[in-house]
């Protein structure tokens, strides 16, 4: 059986296994990227990721390196304000608004969402461009060995790898990670998350709002327009069985439910995609990294989708891989390259796993003291503008 030679082999073609496969591409690595779930590249596929995802703008440059953005750039609403509500007195009716502005902060916005379907459309045409990068969806990474030299990896096809350096892209369950013998802390909620887009009425004026009561947040974050219809993507996070039983619903009383929850601030929501569904937890590896192996994204780290940080993260894990790889190219892989992204990088995936773990609780709370009490804490945070921008900055990844 012949090997076949590469620098990197990216185990994990998600959102962030290709974003990772564009930026060592375009930096001029030979690249293997597998992936055994071919990506959905429509909205209406069966098994699209009806999700989406804000890129905050410290994200952007490696995105931009990657030559990525120039082609998401055109598809993607800016976020101007983060509106948080607290809806927890006895009625479920806004009873705190507070709006973080990032004019604040500087003269860009937050950041910019689009959808993940989309995402991936774009990024499978990227690889494309690039000869030095070889994309194999419908395959799998079956086997890892390594030694110091090298990493040995067997694929689904029968294929044989030779690499410098192996990326554990491969998501929650990360067979690399797993192959490494690499042991994570799990924390679970009993919270489910569901993902769809809506129309409504009232434009969103590039707001994005998480609307809390208990349970978990209700967040609408802008879409572009439709059809002249300003569009929203939702996440409403709540316990493992009120998302059964929401999600069983006909349309019209998912809809009457719907509007209840997001108290009606956009004006009457009209669904505008199926409905998808996503378990919530917070998980982290104790380390980032093994023999000739990096783990990134989800394979390292998850948190619930508060903040839009998890691809954030990765994307901060990914500027870092390839900050090391670019400064000493011939060293790729090496057990110094490994141990110094394991260091730039554990320290701050725990300080924000933990503040995620956090804010998700307060959000989950049901108590009505509690409620009361997170409303209080809201309003005091808000008020100091000097915290203010202290927890706007943080949100961002900026020091
Ligand atoms: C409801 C929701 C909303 C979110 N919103 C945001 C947001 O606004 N902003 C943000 O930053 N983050 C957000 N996130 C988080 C973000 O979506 C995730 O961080 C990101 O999608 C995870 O990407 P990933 O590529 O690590 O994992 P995945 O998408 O799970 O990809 C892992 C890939 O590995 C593949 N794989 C599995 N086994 C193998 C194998 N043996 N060999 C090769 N490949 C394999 C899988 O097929 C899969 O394609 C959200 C998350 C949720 C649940």
């Amino acid at each position: 059986m012949t090997r076949t030679s590469t620098d990197i082999l990216i185990s994990g073609g998600g959102v962030a296994g290709l974003s990772a496969a564009a930026a060592f591409g375009t930096a001029g690595f030979n690249v293997i990227c597998v992936d055994p779930s071919p990506p959905v590249t429509s909205d209406t596929a069966e098994g699209a990721d009806l999700r989406s995802t804000a890129f905050l703008h410290p994200s952007i440059p490696v995105l931009q390196d990657a030559g990525l953005w120039a082609r998401l750039e055109p598809h993607a609403a800016a976020l101007q304000v983060m509106r948080i509500i607290d809806a927890g007195g006895a009625v479920a009716e806004p009873r705190l608004t507070r709006d973080f502005n990032a004019a604040e902060l500087s003269d860009l916005p937050f950041g910019w969402n689009l959808p993940n379907w989309l995402l991936r459309r774009e990024m499978v045409a990227r690889l494309a461009e690039l000869p030095n990068v070889d994309f194999r969806p419908g395959v799998a990474t079956s086997r890892l060995m390594t030694r110091e030299s090298e990493a040995l990896v067997a694929l689904s096809d029968g294929a044989q790898i030779r690499a410098r350096m192996v990326i554990g892209a491969d998501g929650r369950d990360s067979p690399v990670r797993q192959a490494l013998g690499i042991p994570v802390r799990t924390l679970r909620y009993g919270q489910k998350a569901l993902a769809f887009a809506v129309s409504h009425p009232v434009p969103h004026d590039n707001v994005s709002t998480e609307i809390h009561r208990s349970g978990g947040p209700f967040t609408l974050v802008p879409l572009p327009d439709r059809e002249s219809k300003p569009r929203s993507a939702v996440v409403w996070m709540d316990t493992g069985p009120a998302v059964a039983r929401l999600q069983a619903l006909a349309v019209a009383d998912f809809e009457a439910e719907m509007n209840a929850r997001s108290c009606h601030i956009l004006g009457p929501l009209t669904l505008d995609s199926r409905l998808t569904v996503w378990p919530i937890i917070a998980q982290i590896a104790s380390r980032m990294a093994g023999e000739r192996c990096a783990l990134m994204a989800e394979a390292a780290h998850v948190v619930p989708p508060i903040g839009a940080q998890g691809l954030n993260m990765s994307l901060a894990d990914l500027t870092v891989l390839l900050d090391l790889a670019r400064a000493a190219p011939d060293d790729i892989g090496s057990a110094r390259m490994l141990d110094a992204y394991h260091r730039k990088r554990h320290w701050e995936v725990q300080a924000r796993v933990s503040g995620i773990d956090a804010l998700n609780r307060a959000s989950m709370m049901g108590a009505q003291p509690l409620r009361d009490l997170r409303a209080t804490a809201l309003n005091a945070l808000y008020s100091a503008a000097p915290v203010r921008r202290v927890l706007m900055k943080a949100g961002l990844g900026l020091r």
